[in-house]
């Protein structure tokens, strides 16, 4: 991916690579072995509405911690997981994650707000997707209304009626669906009006850039309202870009401004305290 952040997070490991002597073979074998062994873990980052700062929602990303090179990013890690076919089983782990970890916290009480899991298109080629998303939500005792999928514009390039297909049933069940890293493609604007999602995510890059990138962010945001869907804007790290955000109609935010994706605890924790104050 063509993005500063995943840029930065490839030029780091890159180093740590160096120094560890790793190679890609090690490290696809030591993710099998992490997924097979249950050892991956999910942050989550929650989302706001500008206006009201209430949350609006909570986005679950997926943390890998090796055992002798610490931290490794996802922007690493996932290319890995799509090129050695663990993609599917990594994603599914994750949902199962997620899942479990949102009974957890609604039998403690909790207004948990939907939480939005991150699936790779590869995934849409398994074709028991939806049943899967189906029977697990009913193993968990969960609704759809619970449940959002966000996927990246090579969705809207491939074109492909199977997958909107699969959108459709997934949003009959009460998920909803957003376009994730919204404008960096090269998406067809007519095939976005054909496509079954609810939400267009703006890119980062256009938010850190805020100023110069106004009259993308707008076109998106007016675009995301003639087409009726809902829009929100990722990677908000100041004040004026919550501004300028809000003067161009878009309500919903997350980044680091607000918080960054919390470990399980510190989510559950923060989430108490929102509670207690509203
Ligand atoms: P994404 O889905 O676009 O997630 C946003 C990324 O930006 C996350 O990086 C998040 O930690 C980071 N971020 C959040 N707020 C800010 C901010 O204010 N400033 C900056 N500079 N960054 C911010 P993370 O967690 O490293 O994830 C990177 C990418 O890895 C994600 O991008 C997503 O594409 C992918 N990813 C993570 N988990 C999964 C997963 O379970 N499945 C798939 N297919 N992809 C995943
Ligand atoms: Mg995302
Ligand atoms: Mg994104
Ligand atoms: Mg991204």
């Amino acid at each position: 991916k063509a993005k500063e952040n995943g840029a930065n997070h490839f030029q780091f490991f890159d180093q740590s690579m160096v120094d560890n002597n790793l190679n890609k073979f090690e490290l696809e074998n030591e993710l099998r072995n992490a997924i097979n062994s249950d050892s991956l873990t999910v942050f989550y980052q929650p989302k706001y509405n500008a206006a009201t700062n209430a949350i609006t929602g909570a986005e679950a990303l997926a943390r890998w911690k090796h055992p002798r090179h610490g931290m490794i990013p996802p922007g690493v890690f996932i290319p890995i997981a799509e090129e050695a076919n663990l993609i599917v089983p990594l994603e599914r782990l994750i949902i199962r994650k997620v899942f479990s970890q949102l009974v957890a916290w609604k039998s403690r009480g909790f207004e948990v707000p939907r939480t939005s899991i991150n699936i790779s298109i590869i995934h849409f080629y398994q074709e028991d997707f939806v049943k899967f998303m189906q029977h697990t939500l009913k193993e968990y005792g969960l609704y759809g209304e619970l449940i959002e999928i966000e996927v990246t514009e090579s969705i809207m390039i491939k074109k492909e009626d199977s997958i909107n297909e699969q959108l459709q049933a997934l949003r009959e069940i009460g998920i909803e669906v957003s376009i994730d890293d919204f404008g960096t493609g090269y998406s067809s604007l007519s095939y976005l009006s054909k496509l079954s999602v609810d939400r267009l995510k703006i890119d980062q890059s256009f938010i850190s850039h805020s100023q110069e990138n106004r009259e993308i962010i707008s076109t998106i945001v007016s675009m995301a309202n003639n087409l009726k869907l809902k829009v929100i804007a990722e990677g908000v790290e100041t004040e004026s870009q919550i501004d300028l955000l809000k003067s161009l109609g878009c309500q919903e935010v997350q980044g680091y401004y607000y918080s960054p994706p919390l470990p399980y605890n510190e989510y559950e924790t923060m989430m108490n305290r929102e509670l207690q104050e509203s």
